[in-house]
């Protein structure tokens, strides 16, 4: 049983901007997966919950006049990975979104819950990261668009304002268009599992040497993080091996991972390592390339 004190299910966006410009204090419910296991543990016991179910179009995934791939918030994981857009432009995003969970939990959870509850190991944040994604929030008073790094504020904490919603991911053309990707979950489990590491690797490549390279590692540091010094030295380079080598050296740079039961600092990095070289050089054969000596 749950112990919840009062459940608002507006039906319109205006109207739960309105009902949470009001009561600050309401705990937003978008899928639940995180929210209902906290009730249940007693961290949120007698909260009064804000559910977003009942609006329509909140997850929609739409290509925008302009280029850019827009995600509603409640978008859940299952809905992404199989969406056409997904698989066509950012078939790295669905390579993430199916990683999470297992079947039950992603016909529930929400990329905008994955996002808002700040934890470092979800696996659609480094994937994002990596896509240059940015976020659009709204309250009764207006909207803003933030890019995804100012929006991790610490483990767990993310940069909402009161009564703020997430209202879409949006990952602008240049965001996407010509890039070739890959996401390693590293988890000891196949599924069911929370990363140990994630990393996500996006690449443009043009007559076998890097237009451009991002890398967005998740559980590497408190936050997840990008890669801009290996991403710099990538920059109009041949694609040989020593160079993935080089950018998975300075993979490590940004990463202040730390020991927990799940692993140690030290094997930590070392995956960090191993799992940027593998992903990079997967994703710039995705890309076009391929790794010559
Ligand atoms: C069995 C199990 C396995 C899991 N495996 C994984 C996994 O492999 N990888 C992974 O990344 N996660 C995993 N999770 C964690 C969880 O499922 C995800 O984080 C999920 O995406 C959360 O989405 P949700 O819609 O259920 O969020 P909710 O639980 O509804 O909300 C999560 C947080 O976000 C806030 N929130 C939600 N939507 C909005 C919004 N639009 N605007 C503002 N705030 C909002 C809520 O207030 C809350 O703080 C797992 C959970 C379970 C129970």
């Amino acid at each position: 049983m749950f112990d919840i004190c009062e459940l608002c299910e507006p039906e319109t966006l205006a109207e739960a901007k309105a009902i949470y410009a009001a009561n600050p204090e309401l705990k937003v419910i978008a899928g639940g997966t995180d929210v209902l296991i906290r009730m249940q543990h007693g961290s949120l016991a007698g909260a009064g919950l804000l559910s977003l179910r009942c609006i329509p179009h909140l997850d929609e995934i739409q290509l925008l006049a302009d280029g850019t791939l827009s995600i509603g918030a409640m978008a859940p994981f299952t809905r992404i990975f199989e969406h056409e857009l997904i698989r066509k432009l950012v078939p790295v995003l669905g390579e993430a979104s199916v990683s999470m969970g297992g079947p039950q939990v992603r016909n529930v959870a929400t990329i905008g819950g994955n996002l808002c509850n700040g934890a470092v190991s979800a696996d659609s944040a480094s994937t994002l990261f990596a896509l240059d994604a940015l976020l659009k929030l709204e309250t009764a008073e207006g909207e803003r668009i933030i890019p995804m790094r100012d929006f991790y504020a610490g483990p767990g904490k993310v940069n909402l304002l009161p009564g703020e919603l997430l209202v879409a991911i949006l990952i602008p053309r240049e965001g996407y268009e010509g890039m070739g990707g890959h996401y390693i979950k590293f988890a000891p489990r196949k599924a069911m599992d929370i990363a140990t590491l994630g990393v996500a690797v996006v690449c443009k490549i043009r007559e076998n040497r890097f237009v451009e390279l991002r890398i967005g590692l998740g559980v590497a540091a408190p936050v997840p993080v990008r890669c801009f010094e290996a991403e710099a030295y990538a920059k109009g380079r041949e694609v040989t091996w020593e160079c993935v080598q080089e950018i998975a050296r300075l993979a490590l740079k940004p990463a202040k991972a730390r020991s927990s039961w799940r692993a140690s600092k030290d094997y930590r990095e070392h995956l960090i390592e191993v799992l940027a070289q593998r992903a990079v050089a997967e994703a710039v054969k995705r890309g076009g390339g391929c790794c010559a000596n």
